[in-house]
C-alpha cells in the first residue's frame, strides 16, 4: 500500500494529506498551509512586515493586474448583451 504524503500546515501545525490545501512558493521557499484561512493569516502578517517603500510598487502593479482583469472581463460580458 502506498503511503499518503502529509504535510504540515506551517501556520497552526495540523498535518493533511499531499494534494489539499494551499502551498505557496515564495522566495524559493515552498510555505504550506492547510487551509484558506491559514494563508491569509500568514500572507496578512507577512505582508506587514514589507517595508511600506518596497510594498507600494508592488501593491500598484497587482492592483493594475486585477483592474485589467476586471475590465477584460467586463468587455467580454458587454458583448455577450
Ligand atoms: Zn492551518
Amino acid at each position: 500500500m502506498g503511503r499518503v504524503i502529509k504535510l504540515e500546515c506551517i501556520v497552526c501545525g495540523r498535518k493533511y494529506p499531499y494534494g489539499q490545501g494551499v502551498t505557496l512558493h515564495i522566495a524559493g521557499r515552498d510555505l504550506t498551509f492547510h487551509s484558506k484561512t491559514c494563508t491569509i493569516k500568514f500572507v496578512k502578517l507577512l505582508l506587514e512586515k514589507i517595508p511600506e517603500d518596497k510594498l507600494k510598487p508592488a501593491l500598484k502593479e497587482t492592483l493594475n493586474e486585477f483592474k485589467k482583469l476586471l475590465e477584460e472581463r467586463r468587455k467580454l460580458t458587454q458583448k455577450k448583451l
